[in-house]
């Protein structure tokens, strides 16, 4: 099958649109038309060669759509399904899966082809790679069955999309990584897709206050919509001050969404006795972080967290009820649609911070 796809070629290149040809589906795969795609900052961190890629590859990583064909093996889902597609994609076998963490498996491989097998998707017989094993911006994508949960029709599938990682991460690490419990308080380092996400876990989760820090006055008027009861612009004042402050002596949970060292820091700095630091963000690997280990005695402690912690063949569906009832915000996460051809004008949109996501429709 040819398929329009956006495709990263090179570094700090912009994409190029071209056509590309999708095999047929084997017995575990799943092609799936591409409805929507949200566009997230790790797509622009690979574009950057800050996340490692194999170009030539088709980014996006957020996406929805329509089942077009399944394999003879695939049983969860059917033809002319509505599905998500997310990058945690597991074997269900390995001992990370058994235990009931299907985001940390450890053989995700085995949901791949093989080296000798023909591959998923080619361009005058070159080898196209997806990016996080999906490669959403393109008009179809050649998935494994694990990759895809249905959902159910009467959700608009742009919003759906967001739930395959903005959604998913966030919320995810706010309800399965922290746990955050009713009445406590939060602080949030970082007001974009995901950074909103985490607010509105924090709201569903009961949380009494939950603080935005950001360094753009319009991220923190827009987190106030997701649930932020205080903000704090970090040009101006100390955030690990401020938030101590604020919350009378420390916050319960606070969650580093940008991926950078000193933020986490001053997460793990902000937080009460007992407190919880989470890093979501995707600290490029080989960074450090340096922090006074004399906290450690007040039960401080400093988690890491996969993609919310999530099983997102059960979290999405959950997650889409709970918009279904108003409790989580999809709307307002949406700022706007753009044709895959204007994929590099989202980028310079989410570069300069005036969007919470753009999504991406295919007709
Ligand atoms: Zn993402
Ligand atoms: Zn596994």
């Amino acid at each position: 099958m040819i398929v329009k796809a956006a495709i990263h070629r090179e570094t700090n290149k912009p994409l190029t649109i071209e056509n590309v040809d999708l095999a047929d589906p084997s017995p575990d795969e799943v092609l799936v038309k591409t409805i929507a795609c949200g566009v997230c900052h790790s797509d622009l961190h690979a574009l950057h060669g800050a996340i490692p890629s194999k170009p030539p590859t088709i980014l996006g990583h957020e996406p929805a759509g329509v089942v077009l064909a399944v394999g003879d093996r695939v049983r969860n889902v059917s033809v002319g399904d509505h599905v998500i597609a997310c990058t945690s994609m597991f074997c269900g076998n390995c001992t990370q899966c058994i235990q009931g963490r299907p985001h940390l498996c450890v053989d995700r491989g085995a949901c791949l082809r093989g080296e000798h097998e023909t591959p998923r998707i080619t361009l005058g017989g070159e080898t196209i790679h997806q990016f996080a094993d999906l490669g959403g911006f393109a008009e179809a994508m050649l998935l494994h069955h694990r990759a895809v949960v249905s959902i159910d029709k009467d959700i608009p599938l742009d919003r759906a999309a967001l739930v395959g990682c903005a959604v998913t991460t966030g919320v995810g690490a706010a309800l399965n990584t922290a746990q955050v419990t009713p009445g406590s308080t939060v602080a949030v380092f970082g007001a974009g897709g995901v950074g909103t996400s985490v607010m509105q876990g924090a709201r569903i989760a009961g949380a009494r206050q939950i603080i935005a820090i950001d360094v753009l006055d319009d991220k923190l008027k827009n987190a106030e919509i997701f649930g932020a009861t205080n903000v704090i612009n970090s040009t101006s004042v100390d955030p690990v001050k401020a938030i101590r402050k604020m919350t009378g002596g420390g916050a319960d949970f606070a969650f580093e969404v940008v991926g950078v060292p000193h933020l986490l820091e001053q997460a793990f700095y902000c937080l009460a006795p007992h407190g919880t630091a989470i890093l979501v963000g995707a600290i490029p690997i080989g960074e450090m972080i340096s922090v006074n280990a004399g906290h450690f005695f007040l039960e401080k402690r400093i988690l890491g967290c996969m993609m919310g912690s999530n099983r997102f063949t059960i979290d999405a569906p959950h997650y889409l009820e709970l918009y279904r009832q108003g409790r989580l915000d999809l709307d307002a996460m949406v700022s706007q649609h753009e044709p895959l051809e204007r994929i590099d004008e989202a980028f310079t949109a989410m570069e300069s911070g005036e969007v919470t996501r753009t999504v991406l429709m295919f007709d």
